[in-house]
Order: C-alpha cells, then sequence, then structure tokens
C-alpha cells in the first residue's frame, strides 16, 4: 500500500480528498545494487505542501498516482548491495509513504540508522533533516554568540526545538513562540528556553515587546512569517541575523502577501535576512550529525517526538501540521522495528 497525490492544488489548504491510498502487487526481484525495504517510521513534513502544488520550486512537484516522498527509516529485507546486510536500518530524506518498496542502495541520499546510538525516530528528527536544518541554518545564517537573544518561531515544533536548545548551549538567552499554552510549558519547563510567547493570546504583541524590553533581537529564527514576524522585527538590534528558514503561514495562500511591510525594520537594524534550504549545507551534515548527536548523548539537548501509528494516520497528521497541537516532530510508525 502507498499514498500518492491525486491532484494538484491550486490554492488553500490541502485535504483528505487530494491524497489516495492506492495497493500494488510489489515485484521483489532485485536488479543490481537494489534492496527490499519495509518501512518502519515517516516523516511527515510542511514543505510536502509546496510539492502538492505546480509550478517552478527548488524541488518537482510530487507525479500524480505516484507515492509522495518524505524522510522515512526502514529495515531492510534482502539485499543485492555490498552497501547494505538483511536487518539493516537505513534512512533517507525522500522515501516514499509505501509500506515496502525496492531502492538503489547506493543512492546518496540513504544514510545508515543505528540503533544503537539513538532511538530510530532521531534519524528524522534530531540527526535528519530537521536538526540538519536548525543547526546549519542557526550556526551559518543566525551565527549565534554567547549573551545574545534568539527568538525562534513555530519553537516548540520540529526545527524549532533544535534551534532554541543549540541556542542555548551556545549561550544565548531564547525565547520561543508557538501557539498555545501547553507548547509554551513545553518550551519552558521540557527545553529550557527562557521565555514562552503563546502567539494566539491577544496581548502577544505586548509579550514579544516585554520579552525583549531589556536586550532587543539578535536572531529571529523564522518558520512562520505573517503577523508573528511583524510583531518580532521592530525588535531587532544593530546587526541582527534572520534565518529564513520557513514562512508556514503563506503556504496555504491563495494568493501570497505583497509587500513591502517589514523592509524598515530591517534597514534601520542593518540586520541580514537570508533564506536557505538545507541541503545547501549537505557538505556540512556530517559534523552536524556528529555534534548533535554527542549533545545528544551528553543530556544536553532532548528529542520530542510526537508518533502516531498506521499508515492511514499519515495524511491526518499531515494535515494537522497546519493547525496542530503535537509536540517536537510529528512521525508515523509503519511497522514494528
Ligand atoms: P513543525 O513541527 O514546527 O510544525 C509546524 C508548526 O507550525 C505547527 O505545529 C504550528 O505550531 C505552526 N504553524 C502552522 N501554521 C501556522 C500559522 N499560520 N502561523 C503560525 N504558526 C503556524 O514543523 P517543522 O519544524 O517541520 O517546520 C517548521 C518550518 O521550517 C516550516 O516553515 C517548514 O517549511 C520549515 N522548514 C524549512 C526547511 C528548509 O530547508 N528551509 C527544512 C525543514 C523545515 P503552532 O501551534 O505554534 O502554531
Amino acid at each position: 500500500k502507498f499514498i500518492a497525490l491525486k491532484n494538484y492544488i491550486k490554492g488553500g489548504y490541502p485535504q483528505e480528498k487530494d491524497f489516495e491510498t492506492k495497493e500494488v502487487d510489489l515485484d521483489e526481484t532485485l536488479g543490481n545494487n537494489q534492496i527490499l525495504v519495509k518501512l518502519i517510521y515517516i516523516s511527515v513534513d510542511p514543505y510536502v505542501r509546496g510539492r502538492m502544488s505546480e509550478g517552478k520550486s527548488y524541488i518537482d512537484p510530487f507525479k500524480i498516482g505516484e507515492p509522495i516522498e518524505c524522510g522515512g527509516v526502514g529495515k531492510i529485507e534482502k539485499s543485492n548491495c555490498s552497501k547494505w546486510k538483511v536487518g539493516d536500518y537505513i534512512a533517507n530524506n525522500q522515501f516514499p509513504w509505501k509500506e515496502k518498496f525496492v531502492t538503489d542502495g547506493n543512492n546518496p541520499g540513504c544514510y545508515k540508522a543505528d540503533k544503537n546510538a539513538a532511538p530510530l525516530p532521531c534519524y528524522l528528527s534530531l540527526l535528519g533533516m530537521t536538526g540538519m536544518t536548525a543547526y546549519c541554518g542557526l550556526t551559518e545564517i543566525g551565527e549565534p554568540k554567547k549573551g545574545e537573544t534568539l527568538v525562534v518561531s513555530a519553537g516548540s515544533g520540529a526545527v524549532g526545538q533544535i534551534v532554541g536548545q543549540v541556542g542555548k548551549i551556545i549561550g544565548c538567552r531564547v525565547i520561543g513562540i508557538a501557539g498555545s499554552k501547553e507548547k509554551c510549558d513545553f518550551m519552558t519547563k521540557e527545553l529550557r528556553f527562557d521565555v514562552g510567547i503563546n502567539y494566539k493570546s491577544p496581548t502577544y504583541k505586548d509579550d514579544i515587546a516585554k520579552a525583549v524590553e531589556k536586550t532587543g533581537v539578535d536572531i529571529y529564527w523564522e518558520n512562520v512569517g505573517g503577523e508573528i514576524t511583524d510583531a518580532v522585527l521592530p525588535h531587532l538590534n544593530k546587526y541582527a541575523r534572520i534565518p529564513l528558514c520557513g514562512v508556514i503561514s503563506s503556504y496555504n495562500k491563495t494568493e501570497l502577501d505583497v509587500g513591502p511591510r517589514i523592509q524598515i525594520y530591517l534597514l534601520k537594524s542593518s540586520a541580514k535576512m537570508q533564506g536557505f534550504i538545507v541541503f545547501n549545507y549537505i557538505d556540512k551534515f556530517p559534523a552536524a550529525s556528529k555534534q548533535l548527536a554527542e549533545w545528544y548523548n551528553q543530556g544536553k539537548i532532548k528529542d520530542q517526538h510526537s508518533i502516531k501509528k498506521g499508515l492511514d494516520q499519515v495524511v491526518p497528521s499531515f494535515l494537522s501540521l497546519f493547525n496542530s497541537d503535537h509536540l517536537g516532530k510529528m512521525i508515523i510508525k509503519i511497522a514494528d522495528e
């Protein structure tokens, strides 16, 4: 069984009817270097939304009727590739939403998921694309320094939880913004951020202003865009940095916001805002992964997962990303380890 895109979306929120679950007989015969993979965990990521619409982007749209792809961890059931043996766990940022599949064992996107080094879901989170996004975006663009103030939007989510914790390890004062009291408690109590701000509170603009009254904002980690960004940018310090990781508030708009609405604050503070795609930093992944694993094993960084079970939970979990109560990384367990 696999989940495919049924039609492209022109604008607006994706819905159940835009997906279909298909069943096909799998030919398990392996060609040279091929492996048979049983999917164990699959990720649902907001960027999947971008590939559900036609049009030019940094990555092609999904093909109608073909499996949706996202990060996944699987177990090798058959191998015709010297790199992999039966029973190995394998991860890739582009595995299909499909229970079992044959793939190229030499695909450079595949990496080993070592269950002894970290729990398997970590390879979709801290040690997968999410962790690489947070670590590389923060260190390369955010350039955090001890004593600086870092504000993280969608701070309780997959990327945000790691950005804030890396900021804390470096010695920043960290302010997380998220959409509920529970998420704010999670950020301050579990992740040890200094302040959690609920942007759904009517006082959130004042709450942000108060939280940065004495320090200003040296780094604003942009995950959401829109009104939250509007509320943060007036507080930028001179030479502030803004890693532009995502703008989830606009992914489902039928028409994009038209600017200019924030440039004045960038100008006044001589700030730098830079968009990036995690794969820009692919050469830095090994070092990033090593550092994050070390902090994880030293108990300095947590990796929270919200795990649902079953292929039938993949689409609802994906849809809920745009209005969800999950903490940390949303992952779906498809089969037992
Ligand atoms: P999350 O786990 O953070 O889930 C998304 C969260 O975004 C939701 O839980 C919700 O939290 C918040 N959200 C959703 N809609 C809105 C809205 N309209 N306004 C404000 N907040 C909203 O997802 P990820 O950590 O996986 O992704 C975070 C961002 O990082 C996304 O924009 C994503 O596209 C981007 N990203 C970019 C990458 C890159 O290479 N540049 C790579 C990976 C991710 P809440 O309840 O707090 O609103």
